[in-house]
C-alpha cells in the first residue's frame, strides 16, 4: 500500500498509471466495520482502490467536534492494508484548501432540511470536499454508505448535476448484533450511554415493524417511535421517500424513516428504508 500525503504527488501518480479502474472510498478515519464494508467492495470491484482519511474541517460547524474527532491513524492504516487497499492518501488541510475558494454551496432545499437543518451549511462543506477529492482521484466508482443517507442523496445530486463521471456505489448499514450503526462517534459513548443508543435502531425496528403489520399513517409511526425513544432526546423523527420529500403515507419501496438524537453529549443519526 502506498501513502501519499501531497495531492500533486498523487495526482501525478494516477497520471502514470492511466487505463486502470479506480475505486474511492472517502473516510474520516477510526474506522471501523461499516467503513471496512465499502472498502472490502471497493477493492474487490476495481484495478486500483484508494482511500482518503481527512477530518474536513469545512463541514463541521462552529462549536461541534472538529478539534476532538477520533483518530487512530495507525490502526487505519493497518486495516486498510490488510484490506488490500492500494493508495491511502492523508491529506493535511492545507493540500486541500486555498485562500478564497471557489465555493460550492449545497442544494437550498434539500441541503438544508433534517441534517441539514440541525447543522446549517454541513453539506457546503461535504459537497466542497467530496468534488474535490473525486477531482483528485478522477474516481471511476465511489462508495458511499447509507448511514449517511442525506449526504449519500446530495452527493448523488451533485454528481448529476455537475455532470461528474463518477458512478456512486450505495452502501448498506452495517450495524452491530445489537442493532447500533456502527459509526465513528460511538467512540464517545459513555459505557452506560451503549443501552440508551440502541433506541435509535430499536425505534427503526419497530416501525419496520409496524409498517408491515399495514400501518401508513407517517404521524402513528413517528408516534410509536417516540415512545421507544422516550428517555433520550430526540432533535427528529422523519418519514420521507426516498428523494427526501416528507410524506405522510408510508410508499412501500420508496419510503426512508430516519432519526436523529443525542445520548448524553453524542449525536446519533441512524435511518432505514421501507
Ligand atoms: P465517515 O468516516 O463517517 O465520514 O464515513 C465514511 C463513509 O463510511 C461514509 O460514506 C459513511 O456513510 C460510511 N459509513 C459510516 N458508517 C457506516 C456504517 N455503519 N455502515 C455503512 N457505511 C458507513
Amino acid at each position: 500500500m502506498q501513502i501519499f500525503t501531497k495531492t500533486n504527488n498523487l495526482i501525478k501518480y494516477l497520471e502514470s498509471i492511466s487505463e486502470k479502474q479506480i475505486g474511492f472510498v472517502p473516510t474520516m478515519g477510526a474506522l471501523h466495520n461499516g467503513h471496512l464494508s465499502l472498502i472490502q467492495k471497493c477493492v474487490k470491484e476495481n484495478d486500483i482502490s484508494i482511500v482518503s482519511i481527512f477530518v474536513n474541517p469545512t463541514q463541521f460547524l462552529e462549536g461541534e467536534d472538529f478539534e476532538k474527532y477520533p483518530k487512530k491513524i495507525e490502526a487505519d492504516k493497518k486495516i486498510c492494508s490488510l484490506a488490500g487497499v492500494d493508495i491511502l492518501f492523508l491529506p493535511t488541510a492545507d493540500e486541500i484548501y486555498f485562500e478564497d475558494e471557489t465555493n460550492i454551496l449545497a442544494p437550498k432545499i434539500k441541503g438544508y432540511i433534517l441534517e441539514g437543518y440541525k447543522r446549517p451549511g454541513h453539506f457546503n462543506g461535504v459537497l466542497q470536499v467530496v468534488l474535490k477529492l473525486l477531482n483528485i482521484t478522477k474516481a471511476d466508482n465511489a462508495y458511499f454508505g447509507k448511514k449517511d443517507a442525506q449526504q449519500l442523496y446530495l452527493i448523488k445530486k451533485m454528481v448529476k448535476e455537475l455532470f461528474l463521471r463518477t458512478n456512486i456505489i450505495e452502501c448498506d448499514i452495517v450495524r452491530e448484533e445489537s442493532g447500533l450503526a456502527l459509526s465513528s462517534r460511538n467512540a464517545y459513548l459513555e459505557q452506560s450511554e451503549k443501552k440508551d443508543a440502541l433506541l435509535l435502531s430499536a425505534s427503526l425496528k419497530k416501525a419496520t415493524q409496524i409498517v408491515s403489520k399495514g400501518e401508513k399513517d407517517a404521524s402513528k409511526i413517528k408516534e410509536e417511535m417516540l415512545k421507544t425513544l422516550k428517555t433520550i432526546k430526540v432533535e427528529y423523527i422523519e418519514i420521507t421517500d426516498r428523494e427526501f420529500n416528507k410524506i405522510a403515507t408510508i410508499q412501500p419501496g420508496n419510503t426512508r424513516i430516519l432519526v436523529a438524537a443525542y445520548v448524553g453529549l453524542t449525536r446519533l443519526i441512524d435511518n432505514i428504508e421501507v
